[in-house]
């Protein structure tokens, strides 16, 4: 087993995320089986208690492992379902060590940091890396480790010592440290400077860690002399430096990293044997042509998301990128709206009535509309007002799982006159409770004890001709992962399907609500699974598919045509050969150039994976 260590210099937020998943997409490409493990340093034992105003949106995986967002790129770069395991905090390992404790594992002994928090990393480590992967069913050669934070943060050091240990455990050709670091670029001088990443990779030598890769960040690319000097500074060779400026999207970065050599140096370094090198990789082409692909959008489409956590567009980040799979293979460059749900709600009217009025002209002026999943009272009586807007004026919709919940409070206050329905989650005694808790959900505990994970939604024979069900390839039943502890009612589906909210999907036991439909309705889809989970930038979530379609109104002529886009001409037409293909991806990406790149945006903020 060989292993890939990331490691993150002078800040965050840099992308070191898919960077890590970009070696591994690279690695792939050469037909290497690849797995990873994300560390984050805190002491929470996994993301699920987290506000997503501070880290983003929690990440929910098959097991119903609920982890970092970077778990996210991990799955869509390489296309592999990972495992709770594969997310190490702070917080299990120090649970693993004090359960030993507890069980007399340690008799006699002073349990510390050393030896005893560092051995249980290297183990869960091991023990993880081996762990076969789904998809092929083979055990993994190469183990991608992405580390939280910057080297130098008190709570990554027993980390970054276990790795010291572990690197002679393992031995030198079986392992090797990336180590990515902003270099940047005063506007006053104009130059790139080196001396933060001088100091971040003294800081990780001195904690006895060599980089054998730097990978330095920037937004434009670093000439060779700044690399030379960081060579100079920071004793490595110059081919082991690598710049990666700010990209037109993030499907880039694979391919650029691809053609600075990375697998050639991998190769060598962790004798990997790759060989013969082609020059174009069956896989790495998949992402040339996404690139490119991205580039030629022909048509645009705005989408208003209404959530409550508006204000780190990171909350919303993988059903930003579902939906942007989706445009991509429609051909439409999604721009996206953030609409701040309780500035929707009548009561801003007076308190801010400019916030109301911005937020209301916002949902108006979009094409399509997605309300997404969330917790707690804030909020949902705006939301309630989008799906209610949504429904009543045609707006292509997508509820996903509070979404979901709103959209079946909405249709019971509006058309089935139940005033003051409501879901016990915001008002307990409401007279009309149309999403209830699931006690077996609910025991107060707020850890890990949602319905979370993968679970199977059945269509039911009459749902055979819904447009998700077609958009779902007509099949009878469906995977999807969910995260919720609320359902929907299951005495008033009566009442809804004869007033025309047909539940066309439910679970194996046809007690939960899964999928809703509304008659009468260019597109109003409502799911209580999370489809943005699952969704990957060669093969789009149909509920988004159906979204993006409707805005644009072609989803009736797609489900005419039994699913298919009209043919668009493959971007390999374009070319005489791979090789071709390849040069011109090169001189697109700059490679080997020092000029700057005008293409713009941070891939950080166009980020697509
Ligand atoms: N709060 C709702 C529930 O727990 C919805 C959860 C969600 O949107 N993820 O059921």
């Amino acid at each position: 087993m060989k292993y890939i260590l990331i490691t993150g210099g002078v800040i965050s937020g840099v992308g070191k995320g898919v960077i890590s998943s970009s070696f591994g997409a690279i690695l792939k490409s050469c037909g290497i089986e690849v797995t990873s493990i994300k560390i984050d340093p805190y002491i929470n034992l996994d993301a699920g208690t987290f506000s997503p105003y501070e880290h983003g949106e929690v990440y929910v995986l098959d097991d119903g492992g609920e982890v970092d967002l970077d778990l996210g790129n991990y799955e869509r770069f390489l296309n592999i379902t990972l495992h709770k395991q594969n997310n190490i905090t702070t917080g299990k390992i120090y649970q693993t060590v004090i359960d030993r404790e507890r069980h007399g594992d340690y008799l006699g002994k002073t349990v510390q940091v050393v030896p005893h928090i560092t051995d249980a990393v290297q183990e869960w480590v091991e023990r993880v890396a081996q762990k076969p992967v789904s998809e092929s069913g083979k055990t993994p050669e190469v183990c991608i480790i992405e580390l939280g934070g910057i080297v130098g943060d008190i709570e990554s050091m027993a980390f970054v010592e276990a790795f010291r240990q572990f690197q002679f455990r393992v031995k030198r050709e079986n392992f090797c440290v990336a180590h990515v670091s902003l270099v940047p670029q005063p506007k006053t001088t104009g130059e790139h400077k080196t001396k933060p990443t001088q100091q971040s990779v003294r800081e990780l030598r001195g904690l006895g860690l060599s980089p054998d890769i730097i990978v330095c960040r920037s937004e434009r690319p670093i000439g060779d002399s700044v690399k030379e000097k960081i060579s100079n500074f920071c004793h490595v060779a110059p081919q082991q430096i690598i710049s990666i400026p700010d990209l037109y999207s993030v499907y880039e970065v694979p391919v650029f990293m691809e053609n600075h050599g990375m697998a050639e140096y991998l190769s060598k370094r962790l004798q990997l044997d790759i060989t013969p090198l082609p020059p174009l990789r069956k896989y790495m082409r998949s992402w040339i042509e996404l690139g490119e692909r991205m580039k030629h959008l022909k048509y645009e489409v705005t989408v208003g998301i209404v959530g409550k956590y508006t204000r780190l567009e990171d909350s919303y980040t993988s059903i930003t990128k579902a939906l942007n799979h989706a445009g991509n293979e429609i051909g439409c460059k999604v721009n996206i709206k953030f609409i701040e749900a309780s500035n929707l709600e009548a009561t801003m009217l007076v308190d801010d009535p400019v916030a109301y009025h911005s937020a209301w002209h916002n949902l108006c002026v979009c094409d399509c509309v997605v309300v997404p999943g969330g917790f707690g009272k804030r909020g949902v009586e705006g939301k309630i007002e989008a799906c209610k807007w949504c429904r009543v004026n045609g707006k292509p919709f997508l509820g996903i799982c509070l979404g979901f919940q709103t959209a079946v409070i909405e249709f019971a206050r509006n058309v089935l006159k139940m005033e003051g329905a409501n879901s016990t989650e915001v008002n307990e005694d409401t007279k009309y409770p149309v999403v209830i808790d699931m006690p077996e959900h609910n025991t107060g505990e707020m850890g890990g004890t949602m319905r979370l994970g993968k679970r199977t939604t059945v269509f039911k024979p009459s749902a055979i001709r819904s447009k998700i069900n077609r958009l779902y390839g007509s099949v009878d039943k469906i995977d999807e992962r969910h995260r919720h502890r609320y359902e929907v009612n299951p005495e008033y589906i009566q009442e809804f399907e004869k007033h025309g909210m047909q539940f066309v999907g439910v679970d194996v036991d046809q007690q939960r609500m899964e999928i809703l439909e509304l008659d009468n309705h260019p597109y109003y889809v409502a799911v209580q699974f999370h489809p943005e989970y699952l969704s990957r930038p060669m093969n789009p979530s149909p509920p988004f598919m159906g979204l993006i379609l409707a805005a644009r109104d072609k989803l009736k002529s797609y489900l005419h045509k039994g699913c298919k886009l009209s043919p668009r001409e493959p971007q390999s037409d374009y070319y005489d050969s791979d090789e071709e293909l390849h040069d011109l991806t090169a001189k697109k990406l700059n490679v080997g150039s020092n000029e700057h790149d005008d293409s713009s945006s941070a891939y950080s903020s166009s980020s697509v994976s």
